[in-house]
Order: C-alpha cells, then sequence, then structure tokens
C-alpha cells in the first residue's frame, strides 16, 4: 500500500478502565514520566490496561522515560519536546523503584530522553536506577533503551555495568534516511556501535527498533536488519511511523500487516533474530516482557 492516508487497521483503543487510572495517579504523585504518554503510543490502552504486558502482573506494562520530559535532541519524527533541560531530580531511581512495587511490574523498560547536555550525559543516573530497582526487586527483568552517548564507551560501560536485562538502542530507520529522520548527531553507525559495544562487552541482551513509513525501500529494510544481525543484535522490532502532528515528517507510506508478518519470518527465520515483533502498531516496549520470557524459554 503506497497511500499515505491512515488505513483501518490503524485505530487505537482510547485509555480507559482501573488499570489506566491506577497507573497515571501514582507516576503524577511521583513526578514521573512514561514515553507511553510523552510519546502518544499508539498501544496506551492496551499496554496500561494490561493487555500487552508479561501477561502475569495486573497493572500491565509501562515505559518510564526518565530525566525528565525535554530532550537534549530534535528528532524530526518525535513528540518529546526539545531545549528548556531541567536539573536531574535525584530522587527519582528511588522513586521509579517505588512506583513499580507499587503499580505491580515484573518486567520494566525503562528509556530516557537524550541529555547531551549532562557531562556523563545521564549515563550514571541511568545506572543508578537500574540499581535502584535490582536492589528491591530482585527477580525483576530491566530492559533499558538508551541513547547513543553519542558513542562514548565508557558511558555504554555504565548501563553495562548495572547489568539490566536487556539493553535496546534504537537504529530508527535505514542508512540512507538516518537524517531528516533523527537529530543530526544522530547516525547510523554510531548506533550500530553501541549495540555491538554491548554484544562485545556482556552477555546482556542486545534490541533495536526499525520504523517503517519513511520512504524506505525493502532492500534498504532488509539491510538494516542484516547489519543489526551482523553486530550481533539479539531482538528488532518493526512498526509504522505515525505522524504525531503537522509540524512533524509526512508519513510517506502505510504498509498492511502482511508485510510485518513477512518481515518477522525474514528477521527470526532467515537472519536469526532470538524474536522480533513486527506489526503496524508495535512499538519498542510493545508486549516486550511477555515475547521476552517466551523468546529465552524456546
Ligand atoms: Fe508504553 Fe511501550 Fe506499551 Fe507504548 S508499547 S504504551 S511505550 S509500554
Ligand atoms: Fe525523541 Fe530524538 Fe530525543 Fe529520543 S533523542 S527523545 S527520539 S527527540
Amino acid at each position: 500500500m503506497s497511500s499515505a492516508r491512515k488505513p483501518d487497521w490503524l485505530k487505537m483503543r482510547p485509555p480507559s478502565g482501573r488499570e489506566f487510572a491506577g497507573i497515571r495517579e501514582t507516576l503524577r504523585e511521583r513526578n514521573l514520566h512514561t514515553v507511553c504518554e510523552e510519546a502518544n503510543c499508539p498501544n496506551l490502552g492496551e499496554c496500561w490496561s494490561g493487555g500487552a504486558g508479561t501477561g502475569e502482573g495486573e497493572g500491565g506494562t509501562a515505559t518510564f522515560m526518565l530525566m525528565g520530559d525535554r530532550c537534549s535532541r530534535a528528532c524530526n519524527f518525535c513528540d518529546v519536546q526539545t531545549g528548556g533541560m531541567e536539573p536531574l531530580d535525584p530522587d527519582e531511581p528511588a522513586n521509579v523503584a517505588e512506583a513499580i512495587a507499587e503499580i505491580g511490574l515484573d518486567y520494566v523498560v525503562l528509556t530516557s530522553v537524550d541529555r547531551d547536555d549532562l557531562p556523563d550525559q545521564g549515563a550514571g543516573h541511568f545506572a543508578e536506577t537500574i540499581r535502584e530497582i535490582k536492589a528491591r526487586h530482585p527477580g525483576i527483568l530491566v530492559e533499558v533503551l538508551i541513547p547513543d552517548f553519542q558513542g562514548e564507551e565508557h558511558l555504554v560501560r555504565k548501563i553495562i555495568d548495572a547489568d539490566p536485562d536487556v539493553i535496546a538502542h534504537n537504529v530508527e530507520t535505514v542508512s540512507r534516511l538516518q537524517f531528516p529522520v533523527r537529530d543530526r548527531r544522530a547516525g547510523y553507525e554510531q548506533s550500530l556501535g553501541v549495540l555491538e559495544q554491548v554484544e562485545r562487552e556482556s552477555d546482556i541482551y542486545t534490541k533495536t527498533s526499525i520504523m517503517l513509513g519513511h520512504g524506505e525501500y525493502d532492500h534498504e529494510v532488509y539491510q538494516t536488519l542484516a547489519d543489526c544481525r551482523e553486530r550481533g543484535v539479539d531482538i528488532v522490532t518493526l512498526g509504522q511511523y505515525l505522524r504525531p502532528s503537522r509540524t512533524h515528517l509526512e508519513v510517506k507510506r502505510y504498509d498492511h500487516p502482511d508485510k510485518y508478518e513477512t518481515w518477522r519470518r525474514v528477521a527470526e527465520e532467515e537472519l536469526g533474530f532470538l524474536y522480533c515483533a513486527s506489526g503496524p502498531m508495535v512499538r519498542s516496549s510493545y508486549k516486550a516482557g511477555e515475547l521476552f520470557v517466551d523468546a529465552i524459554l524456546r
């Protein structure tokens, strides 16, 4: 399908229900942010109502966004506000750990805005949050979706040393479209380098995500999957780019769900990814716990 009119399979289920209200209240009380809300994720209703979580907790799945709701970068696909950076909240690592207990999660995803303004780009704060969570909930699985830290290996190593279960970093799109899709400080090789370092220096699972709909060709998507696999990346997700507003990049293409299923088979059966979550509504953290646990028990 090549028309840029939004097709029926992208209709969102609006957030509702007790779980949704409860999670939102807990987050507000503790001054915490989720990427689910900040990025207007289309799965919010499903995830927060418990339909896309690990399947064990009552409270569903939420992806915490650390270090504020303002980013030092300005990617042209992203709805997070740029600039006006605020100091880090020193209580955030403990607050996130306590909120997880209150909500009842057994698989948590942490991500952050980019903080190029900070001396360590926020790597220490990120690592401290992982440690707080692991100290309070020894059985919990922690997935982190990290910035590129401008490719500085000693900063990526801070995250590795905190020992999360999955380290994700998104290449976002194919090599040719990195700019205009991403901020100019990001880059294809830089992102692959982050993932490769994690593979080289640890046994931690690695994960990346690719958005479709920016005008990429199939051979470029295949090459991106192959490049990630060549660097050892274990898990990949593919989803449809949705334009957050008229000031963001327009959608060049909507692919049918069958096309996503084809990419899933290519990724898993031909290229050997541990698993591939692929579908128009899939986002990096979609069913993260459920799919990860299924895959490692396979
Ligand atoms: Fe939140 Fe991830 Fe679910 Fe989106 S897919 S609502 S970001 S947990
Ligand atoms: Fe959004 Fe880009 Fe900032 Fe990530 S780095 S939060 S994608 S603007």
